[in-house]
């Protein structure tokens, strides 16, 4: 008979439905028309009742099925007193069939940390701008970014009624990433992805300094990650605090999976163990070939600007 399944598998799996069930949450928010916006430390930085739901539906159904693991959410709420058409109990059958990594076989519930960023790009949600959207479910072990979902629910919404409206793309360190066609931004060309509504001067100083040849503004760090391993941007420059644990922790694994790099704008790696401060103080720079070119180019004087 077979073994039974290892633990990051099930989480993967699991994962998987409920990010699905998130991007139907995601959906049905904004189709109901009242997003219930609520502004936590300003303008810039929303929250509406998909980021309150999608929190709680994830969280939730998480919780319920590995209690031990330690989940850390953007949204501060409460997690008892869910109600039951928030929890997804399903999984993904196809992701529970493919071999752990060796390396992995081993993990035990509280030795993960799942980070959860329920909405990334609030601000372009509030806008309209639906396809910046994206659901992440990040899953660390030693402080590593070693697994994650990022559900994209409205992938395809201005290509027709026809269209499969949603995706989601899901990738495990040592086997890979999946739900997408990977490619390679333009060779010889420098397209640089950033904020488009977290914009600063050092943000806009570190792009200039990197000359180049084109500049592509869209909201979410999910998003940008995507642009990255989709082939429409070479590299992803973020020379600002704003960005949290739970932005970089899906994206970070899915983007490492398919043999890219993520880091801060100094070089310095992510940390993703449940004590570790959340804001990514030093900015991101992200890259899925050509790092080195990249970081080499950034200025010590934005270097410097920025403290981890
Ligand atoms: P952006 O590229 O502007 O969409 O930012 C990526 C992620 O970091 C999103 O979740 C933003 O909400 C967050 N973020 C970036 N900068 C800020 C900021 N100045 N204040 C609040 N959140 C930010
Ligand atoms: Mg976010
Ligand atoms: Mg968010």
């Amino acid at each position: 008979s077979m073994a039974s399944p290892a633990l990051l598998m099930r989480v993967v799996a699991s994962a998987y439905s409920v990010a699905e069930k998130a991007a139907t949450i995601v959906r049905n928010v904004m189709s109901a028309g009242d997003l219930g916006i609520v502004e936590k430390a300003g303008p810039n930085d929303l929250q509406t009742k998909a980021d309150r739901l999608v929190q709680m539906s994830i969280c939730a159904s998480l919780a319920r099925k590995f209690p031990k693991v330690t989940i850390i959410g953007e949204e501060e709420l409460p997690t008892d007193d869910v109600t039951e058409d928030l929890i997804e109990d399903g999984h993904c059958e196809e992701i529970l069939k493919k071999p752990c990594p060796t390396q992995y076989t081993g993990i035990k519930e509280e030795e993960l940390v799942i980070w959860v960023d329920p909405l990334d790009g609030t601000k372009e949600y509030t806008e309209g701008l639906l396809d910046h959207v994206t659901v992440l479910i990040g899953i660390a072990y030693g402080g590593k970014a070693i697994a994650g979902v990022i559900n994209q629910p409205y992938y395809n919404y201005e290509a027709g009624a026809n269209a499969v409206l949603g995706r989601t793309i899901w990738g495990v360190l040592g086997m890979g990433a999946f739900g997408f066609q990977l490619a390679e931004a333009p060779a010889g060309k420098h397209i640089v992805v950033t904020t488009r509504s977290h914009s600063s001067a050092l943000v806009n100083e570190c792009i200039t300094a990197l000359n180049p040849d084109h500049v592509i503004r869209v909201g979410g760090a999910g998003n940008k990650i995507i642009q990255l391993i989709e082939g429409k941007a070479s590299a992803y420059v973020f020379a600002s605090p704003g960005c949290k644990k739970w932005d970089t922790c899906a994206p970070e694994a899915i983007l490492h999976a398919v043999g890219g790099k993520i880091t801060d704008i100094r070089g310095n790696s992510f940390q993703y163990n449940k004590e570790v401060k959340h804001m990514n103080s030093a900015g991101v720079l992200a890259t899925l070939r050509n790092y080195d070119y990249y970081a080499s180019r950034i200025p010590n004087t934005v270097k410097e600007s920025l403290v981890p």
